[in-house]
């Protein structure tokens, strides 16, 4: 397979230049410089053709075995995934948790993945809240025992031994929210003797925001792991324009040589389960997702209530008749932990504070479900490539790129992949930068990108002209 006389941007950062790459097998062979005649035959196309995007932030574990074709990553150009993060992983078994059907093992996890290959590749991260509720159930609110924590540990070493790249927390749900700085530090410091990463939804994202920081940089400090900052953000009016003190203290803990990165989704909305911000007190008053109005929650996804779906809180206290403390309760009665909402909480100043900055990398953080997920999961690319590189000038093309790809490959895992360069592997996106930007809305968000022109997975063509292949060529990385 040939491209000629495409605009390659090679995900390295460094400028487009107009060439040709073959590829044999899952391998890119051969890059080089085309010389076309300054007008005439044979002149470029004016596509752009880059490394296939790394999705750095999913909650796609379940997905890869439930909806393998994965349309709603490879439609926007991603070749590969991150799953495992927020501090929920498909293994250890997680029966309390709410992301569907587990294993017992990340040997098992992997096992599966090996047996129905997906369309995208994967990295995997362990979830401290599925080894936790693992170990202890999902609603002790106290310190680990010291057994416990041997436990937890054994869980942890497993998964590591299976493949997996690191350990996510979710501090600010549960079970995550239960534990203290010294159960992460023990055993993130079991991740950092393997070579892993520590990833950290953090504790509070709101009027917490910089202990929070400071919280997930001492347990970097302590254990020596890579720290990832999870989409990066400030949740909640009374701590808008706090992404820059928060930037700067990562810059800080970076000059004095701690390993810290974060990522981001291009949206001023969130998403999460309403069970954990109902019972958060969001709706009283400060939380760890800041203060919430029933105006400020749209339901994305109700299982069996099709109908709450695309309303907020408020109108379906309305429609139901009752005021909305009842209704909340309600939902949660009713739906336990299987309800995913869309927050309205943050600026689109510090949306755009945050992608500036050098270090950022890009993660969808979608949940899969629902008529309404948030667009964030199927748009995420193409949002940040056609509004805010193209409309908005924000950021440079091979910077964006980079994001989404060399940079995003270095932090999690992904050898050889990218970047467009001979040897590498060849998961390609071909997308014309002239078109390309998202569809989706909060209202309509399962739509299909703009612009997105082919994509490879391992040489293997996924998607041709907006529609699947229904090639399933993605691996299931492990650890090394
Ligand atoms: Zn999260």
């Amino acid at each position: 397979m040939e491209f000629r006389n495409v605009t390659i941007v090679d995900g390295t950062g460094a400028a487009p230049f107009v060439g040709d790459v073959v590829v044999e097998g899952d391998r890119i062979v051969e890059v080089s410089v085309s010389t076309p005649p300054a007008d005439g035959p044979g002149q470029a196309t004016g596509l752009v053709l880059a490394p296939g995007f790394i999705d750095v932030h999913t909650h796609d574990d379940v997905q890869l075995l439930s909806t393998p074709d994965m349309d709603f990553k490879t439609l926007q150009g991603v070749t590969s995934v991150v799953v495992g993060n927020c501090g929920f992983s498909a293994a250890p078994s997680y029966a309390d948790l709410p992301m569907g059907p587990s294993f017992a093992t990340m040997t098992d996890y992997f096992a599966a993945l090996d047996n129905e290959p997906a369309a995208v590749n994967a990295t995997v991260l362990v979830g401290h809240g599925s080894v936790r509720s693992a170990v202890m159930g999902f609603k002790e609110n106290r310190e680990a025992t010291s057994d416990e924590m041997a436990a937890m540990s054994a869980r942890v070493i497993e998964a590591l031994d299976a493949g997996a790249i690191g350990i996510s927390s979710g501090l600010a749900y549960e079970p995550g929210r239960y534990s203290g700085p010294d159960e992460m530090k023990q055993l993130v410091g079991l991740v950092a003797d393997a070579g892993g990463i520590y990833t950290t939804h953090m504790r509070n994202e709101a009027n917490g925001l910089l202990d929070s920081i400071d919280e997930s940089i001492a347990v970097a400090e302590t254990t020596g792991a890579p720290l990832q900052i999870s989409h990066l953000k400030a949740s909640d009016r009374s701590v808008w324009g706090e992404v820059v003190p928060a930037l700067e203290k990562i810059e800080a803990a970076r000059a004095r040589g701690v390993d810290v990165m974060f990522d981001q989704y291009p949206y001023t909305r969130g998403s999460t389960f309403f069970d954990q911000v109902a019972n958060s007190g969001a709706f009283e008053g400060q939380s760890e997702f800041g203060s919430l109005s029933p105006e400020e929650v749209l339901i994305a996804s109700a299982p069996g209530r099709p109908e709450w779906e695309g309303r907020t809180l408020a109108q379906v206290a309305d429609d139901e008749g009752v005021d909305t403390r009842t209704m909340i309760d309600r939902i949660v009665t009713e739906l336990d932990r299987r309800c995913v909402v869309i927050l309205d909480r943050m600026c689109e100043e510090d949306v755009q504070t945050v992608m500036s900055h050098p270090e950022m990398i890009v993660g969808s953080d979608g949940v899969y479900g629902g008529s309404r997920p948030h667009p964030r999961l199927h748009h995420t690319y193409p949002r940040i490539l056609g509004h805010y590189v193209r409309e908005l000038g924000l950021l440079e093309l091979p910077r964006a790129v980079q994001a989404m790809t060399s940079a995003a490959a270095k932090r999690f895992g992904f050898h050889d992949r990218g970047v467009i360069e001979a040897g590498a592997y060849a998961d390609l996106v071909l997308f014309d930068p002239e078109t390309i930007i998202d569809t989706g809305t909060y209202m309509d968000p399962k739509t299909v990108p703009t612009g997105i022109e082919g994509v490879w997975v391992n040489g293997t063509l996924v998607v041709e002209n907006g529609a699947i292949t229904g090639e399933r060529p993605g691996l299931a990385l492990r650890h090394r």
